[in-house]
């Protein structure tokens, strides 16, 4: 063995690459890189422009975005328009304004459709070269053709046309003269192959339909299998990174690059994202949109980014969330509380509190002065001293949440009970001493007494106490609407429970509810897409349906209740 010093070893990069830990894509580019395979990292990302861009494109879009910035590369926008009968602009608009919002912006703008007579012309060149025919069986037929996982194929009785043939053809496709799936163009590759996407698979079919950006200027259009790589590698692609599905599409992808010889870039691929409680298809998103199920693509309970947005959720909790869950190799359903607490961090350092009742019920202080108001401070953002204060009325007649008040309450509810005391916010200790019902015996009215030496901050008592809520003064306080929102389905796996019936089958009912809400004054003044944390509530975003004056709030997500899990494992009742 020798001893001389390998001249690959450079001790810094290897500490380095030891320190960091890496995923297995970017092994692999490190890998690829070193060995000269490519020059540089370039990778795009492919939507197709047939619905909304939703959750699992995010994942999709920082890893792509964000491979092209850690290794100094590029990335494309390119946009898989080959199937023009789903296909509109206004899903290309959304595409961009999603992608701007998360905070990436393309190197280059692309449109498989651009290429389709670069395509068009190696089909041609395949034809020639005795790589490809014209087919004239029927989908069928095709299929049938096709064996099985455990069956060969049998060859097309049209594979052994010549060229001259084929490319006559082929050319009378491109030019009109046969209806909607009399031919096919198919690459001639291997009818026994144990991968089925080798069995000659299809690269053309008949479509006289119009395309939303090539209008009537093509009746044949191209598969994705034929149109993705060749796209890849006209962009000079390195690495197409896709999800699982397309594994075994991989020896096909290579093999039209190797075949036209052509820049063959390297498809890896990854698991997609799924995510309880929902669903992602972009077909099934489409069906809840187009039978009224939710408002619009924008529907704050669809995992959808437009959805996302107007629910609350900022582009910042939305990386965080895909850089946590990293990339896999194996299939998973990730749980959308990750998604959520996600969320509760990013907001929680930037949400101004604010308070807001979203349930209320009177409450009385009795010994207060009549007609005195008192301007209370309150810290906008504990995390965030830059953020400041505010000043918050107060007065006699004051609205808490009805849950933050019974009558007869165990020890340790450290709420408001009736003989019992409680801070209020930024303001006084207050100490129940009657309540007023209505004939049904709800409670209609609290009545309190202050203790005036106990004002938050001013040091005059030691009389501590446990617990604080919110309030709001009943004559400052502005009505707002607020939209509560919950999961949208009832089941962790919609799609795996509804084998047996529809997704559909498992909506809950309950995923909105609207309640008529008591708001200090400093949140009538909140725009539309502004967050705020709602104190010892959650986190709410105003909605676009807000009027000057006039917010409706979205739930975006609750706070952590401590009550509620102390609840849920029955230490309290
Ligand atoms: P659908 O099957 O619902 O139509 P799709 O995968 O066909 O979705 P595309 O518009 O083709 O949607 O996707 C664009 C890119 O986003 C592709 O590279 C795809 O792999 C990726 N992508 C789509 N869904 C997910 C997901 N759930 N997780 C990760 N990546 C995804
Ligand atoms: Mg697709």
């Amino acid at each position: 063995m020798s001893t001389a010093p390998d001249p690959s070893h450079d001790p810094a990069a290897e500490k380095e690459s030891a320190t960091e830990k890496l995923n297995f894509i970017e092994t692999a580019i490190q890998q690829d890189l070193k060995a000269g395979r490519f020059d540089g990292v370039a990778t795009r990302f492919p939507p197709e422009p047939n619905g909304y861009l939703h959750i699992g494109h995010a994942k999709s879009i920082c890893l792509n975005f964000g491979l092209a910035k850690k290794y100094g590369g590029t990335c494309n926008l390119r946009f898989d328009d080959t199937n023009p009968s789903k296909e509109e602009t206004e899903y290309v608009d959304s595409i961009k304004n999603d992608i701007r919002w998360l905070g990436f912006d393309w190197d280059n703008l692309h449109f498989a459709s651009d290429y389709f007579e670069q395509l068009y012309q190696w089909a041609v060149q395949l034809i020639q070269s005795g790589h490809a025919y014209v087919c004239d069986l029927n989908g069928e037929e095709t299929r049938r053709y096709r064996g099985s996982v455990t069956e060969p194929g049998q060859n097309s009785p049209y594979r052994d046309r010549t060229p001259e043939e084929n490319l006559d053809l082929f050319q009378r496709m491109r030019a009109g003269e046969f209806p909607d799936g009399a031919k096919t163009l198919r690459a001639k590759i291997d009818m026994a192959s144990p991968n089925l996407n080798l069995r000659d698979p299809v690269m053309y079919r008949i479509m006289h339909t119009p395309h939303h950006r090539t209008d009537n200027q093509w009746c044949i259009y191209p598969m994705y299998d034929w149109a993705h790589g060749q796209s890849d590698s006209l962009e000079n692609i390195s690495f197409s990174i896709c999800t699982l599905e397309f594994e075994n599409h991989r020896p096909l992808y290579n093999w039209f690059c190797q075949t036209l010889g052509i820049h063959n870039p390297r498809q890896i691929e990854f698991a997609r994202l799924n995510m309880t409680y929902t669903v992602m298809s972009k077909r099934k998103l489409l069906q809840l949109v187009q039978e009224g199920y939710v408002s619009g693509w924008d529907d704050p309970r669809l995992p959808t980014l437009v959805g996302l947005r107007r629910r609350g959720y900022t582009p910042e909790s939305i990386r965080a969330f895909c850089d946590d869950i990293g990339v896999a190799k194996f299939n998973s359903t990730i749980d959308v509380i990750k998604l959520e607490n996600a969320v509760r961090t990013h907001l929680n350092e930037v949400a101004p509190r604010r308070m807001a009742v979203l349930d209320p019920v009177k409450l009385t202080l009795t010994n207060w002065p009549e007609g005195r108001v008192e301007m209370m401070e309150a810290v906008n953002n504990p995390e965030d001293p830059a953020a400041g204060t505010r000043q918050v009325p107060f007065s006699g007649t004051l609205y808490i949440d009805r849950e933050d008040f019974r009558e007869e309450a165990p020890r340790k509810y450290f709420r408001l009970k009736k003989g019992g005391a409680v801070r209020l916010r930024y303001a006084y200790i207050i100490d129940c001493h009657d309540v007023i019902k209505d004939d049904e015996g709800n409670v209609t009215e609290i009545l309190c007494t202050y203790d005036a030496d106990t004002h938050s901050g001013s040091g005059n008592s030691q009389r501590k106490c446990k617990g604080t809520i919110h309030w709001v003064s009943a004559e400052h306080a502005g009505d707002v609407e607020v939209r509560l929102y919950d999961r949208l389905f009832t089941v962790e796996k919609p799609d795996v429970a509804s084998q047996e019936g529809s997704f559909l089958d498992h909506l809950n009912p309950e995923s909105l509810r609207t309640a008529q809400a008591k708001v200090e004054p400093a949140l009538l003044e909140v725009a539309a897409g502004e967050n705020v944390q709602f104190e010892r509530t959650g986190y709410f975003c105003a909605d676009p349906d807000s009027q000057p004056s006039a917010p409706v709030f979205n739930r975006t997500v609750a706070l952590r209740d401590t009550w509620g899990k102390m609840q849920a494992k029955g230490k309290v009742h």
